[in-house]
């Protein structure tokens, strides 16, 4: 192929910049298992910071992340509320489940959106039989969703609720930043309605890998143990630290740059006769596009695209996702429209 292909399956393909390989290359490191990687406390501090916590603790992936806060909120035999199309109880292998014990409560939404009255449904009665509500997991953006914001007056009514009937909160704010962009709300105001975050480095903040959780001090504490538990102690992790450092200084503003070609896309794509664009679920980097009257399978769709140099991933049986990122420019979605729209041709 002359030109690499432009890369639409996700915001996780970025690769570090050399700016970001110049303070990799730099980082002070030392035994963070010891506790003696100064690199990796500053990157903890950092997010702490960043997300209004008293405390972060540094996970190799996301799923990590969130792992380990159900492992540190819940016992054995509880139940967690959550979205039916969250990433932590479609995409982490049953995790819960495997890990905590931990039974997942689905609620079905439109959105990915649910109310204080659909947990207040789903929360169990004081009896015998049944397990007990004991956390409420949210997430936001919404990846499934196609990149959905979760209102913040929504997360404060739950915060209100959860509170007042003693259930613990996390969010799955793998990709917060983009919601705070889109918002213009700080994200801390984000994470005050949540008693655990987790969010990740290696999406569209450009880091090649790592996620944090963050939380008050007592429950980093716990959540360091079974970080630990699992195998994610990691020894001279500064090396990959300084590149989490690097993205939060300098790569939170620009999301709104993938933000606005995610959204010229989508509308771009929309006015193809053969697909479908839900143009209000696109609010930040993520575009889902329905193919089911393309008379293509999604296989096809992927393939056909690929061959022409566009990259995208399946999502569900008539759909596939196409994400910006840190490593797309203006061309590449001129050139991703133009590939479209031969693809998805009336013959
Ligand atoms: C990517 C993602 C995660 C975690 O992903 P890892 O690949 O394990 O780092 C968690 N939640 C959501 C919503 C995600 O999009």
């Amino acid at each position: 192929m002359p030109h690499d292909p432009v890369d639409l399956r996700s915001d996780t393909v970025t690769r570090p910049t050399p700016e970001m390989r110049a303070a990799i290359a730099d980082a002070v490191v030392g035994d963070d298992v010891f506790g003696d990687d100064p690199t990796v406390k500053e990157l903890e501090a950092l997010a702490a910071e960043l997300t209004g916590k008293e405390a972060g603790l540094f996970v190799p992936s996301g799923s990590m992340g969130n792992e380990v806060a159900i492992l540190a909120h819940t016992r054995r035999g509880d139940e967690a509320i959550i979205e039916f199309d969250s990433h932590i109880y479609n995409y982490e292998t049953a995790g819960p489940a495997v890990l905590s014990g931990v039974q997942l409560a689905p609620i079905k939404t439109e959105r990915g959106i649910f109310s204080v009255s659909d947990i207040d449904e789903a929360i169990r009665p004081d009896d015998v039989h049944e397990p007990v509500t004991r956390l409420v997991c949210l997430e936001n953006t919404h990846n499934r969703k196609g990149g959905i914001v979760f209102p913040l007056d929504r997360m404060r009514d739950i915060r209100e609720f959860t509170l007042r009937r003693g259930l613990r909160s996390h969010l799955d704010g793998a990709r917060i930043f983009n919601a705070a962009v889109v918002s213009g709300i700080d994200a801390r105001e984000y994470c005050a309605t949540c008693d655990s975050v987790m969010f990740c480095l290696s999406k569209g903040l450009g880091a090649p890998i790592g996620s944090m959780l963050v939380g008050d001090t007592e429950f980093i504490r716990l959540a360091h143990r079974y970080r630990k538990l699992l195998g994610g102690g990691m020894r001279q992790a500064g090396i990959i630290a300084a590149a989490g450092v690097y993205a939060l200084r300098h790569n939170i503003e620009r999301l709104a740059e993938d933000h606005v070609r995610a959204r010229r896309l989508a509308e771009a794509l929309s006015r193809i006769d053969t697909i479908r664009v839900d143009l209000e679920t696109v609010q930040s980097n993520i575009i889902v596009v329905d193919v089911s009257e393309s008379g293509l399978t999604v296989d096809e769709c992927i393939l056909l695209l690929e061959q022409k140099g566009v990259l995208v991933v399946p999502f569900g049986r008539t759909t596939i996702r196409v994400v910006t990122h840190l490593d797309i420019d203006d061309d590449d979605i001129e050139k991703s429209v133009s590939v479209f729209e031969k693809v998805f041709a009336k013959s």
